[in-house]
């Protein structure tokens, strides 16, 4: 249950409540917010007096419910806002990796002709064998804040696990928590005591319930800043690296309150899909896109068979843009 308990309640009576009913404490300039585990479905009749307005759920999604509120979140990263009254598709785009500073100014200057506002790429890469390419680590973030500076761009970069977390988040203007870090708690729990905005992708085993409920654990800490991205889901099927689960967007569309962006790049996991893929997961009318871009995908020191060169990649916006406008949206 949410429970939004009048501004007039001290702190102090407010953390005994929020003891009482095993509750996160939120404080709000308007009121404190507690959140009690969804089992909770009534306010205790001690508690009635102080309490501006409830909010009981059949289950543990409970801030990112659209029951709580139903406009998707505003989120502004650093004057690119997206949700909210904002139409804006965001997207993301760079390659998977930094691997040096002229690929990445390559990059850089790619987002800046194409007038795109945010830049990827992972310094700390998840990867599914230690005997690839980990990524730079911290020269690499370093290599990100000098792009962000010479071209004013937004920088997402990925958190591996929580040895340096602190850095992705000192460094990043988006922090990205990957399909394989999407249980960690300890990422989970230290992105909710920043207020940068959070990209959390889709662990490819998990149901939308666990997938929203990991949200759950940067909202509940306070961070109102959570995007969620669906990178598609593991299936029976093998032809394609995973299955970008669209139902699923819906699914999350029509009852989470959080702005959606989709990785069609990392789903397909080949690089003919990728445009077919953007092109209609931008018809869904969602928040934004992520997609891998490199200079030279053949000589990528990671996902290379999935990575657009530069011209497919400006081709690709050449085909977005019209249908994003189609359906009233501009992409930022
Ligand atoms: C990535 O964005 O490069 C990445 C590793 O993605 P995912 O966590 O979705 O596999
Ligand atoms: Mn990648």
């Amino acid at each position: 249950m949410i429970i939004h308990l009048k501004n007039s309640v001290s702190d102090a009576d407010v953390v005994t409540i929020a003891q009482k009913l095993d509750a996160f404490h939120i404080k709000k300039p308007e009121h404190h917010v507690l959140v009690t585990p969804s089992a909770l479905q009534e306010v205790p009749a001690q508690y009635e007096k102080l309490v501006e307005a409830s909010f009981a759920f059949a289950n543990d999604i409970q801030l990112a419910s659209a029951d709580y509120f139903s406009d998707i979140r505003e989120i502004d990263i650093n004057g690119v806002k997206i949700g909210g009254s904002n139409n804006n598709t965001m997207v993301i785009a760079g390659p998977c990796s930094v691997e040096s500073e002229e690929q990445i100014t390559q990059s850089a200057e790619l987002m800046k002709e194409q007038g795109i506002s945010t830049l990827r790429a992972g310094c700390y890469k998840p990867r599914t064998s230690p005997y690839s390419f980990q990524g730079m680590g911290l020269e690499g973030l370093k290599l990100l804040d000098k792009m962000r500076s010479q071209y004013g761009l937004n920088i997402i970069t990925e958190v591996r696990d929580t040895t340096h977390v602190d850095e992705v988040i000192e460094f990043a203007d988006i922090v990205q928590i990957g399909a394989k870090a999407m249980y960690d708690q300890g990422i989970l729990r230290r992105c909710g005591k920043t207020q940068k905005p959070i990209l959390l992708k889709r662990g490819f085993g998990s149901t939308l319930q666990e997938f929203v409920q990991a949200a759950e654990f940067i909202l509940s800490g306070g961070n109102d800043n959570v995007i969620l991205c669906e990178r598609g889901i593991r299936t029976f099927e093998t032809k394609t690296r995973f299955t970008l689960d669209l139902c699923g967007v819906a699914f999350l569309k029509e009852h989470t309150n959080l702005p959606i962006i989709l990785d069609p790049s990392h789903a397909m996991g080949y690089r003919y899909g990728v445009a077919d893929l953007a092109r209609a997961s931008t018809a869904m009318g969602i928040e934004g896109l992520l997609i891998e871009v490199h200079p030279d995908p053949s000589v990528a020191k990671s996902d290379a068979a999935q990575q657009l060169n530069h011209d497919m990649f400006r081709d690709l916006l050449g085909t977005l843009r019209p249908i994003a406008s189609a359906i009233g949206r501009t992409i930022v």
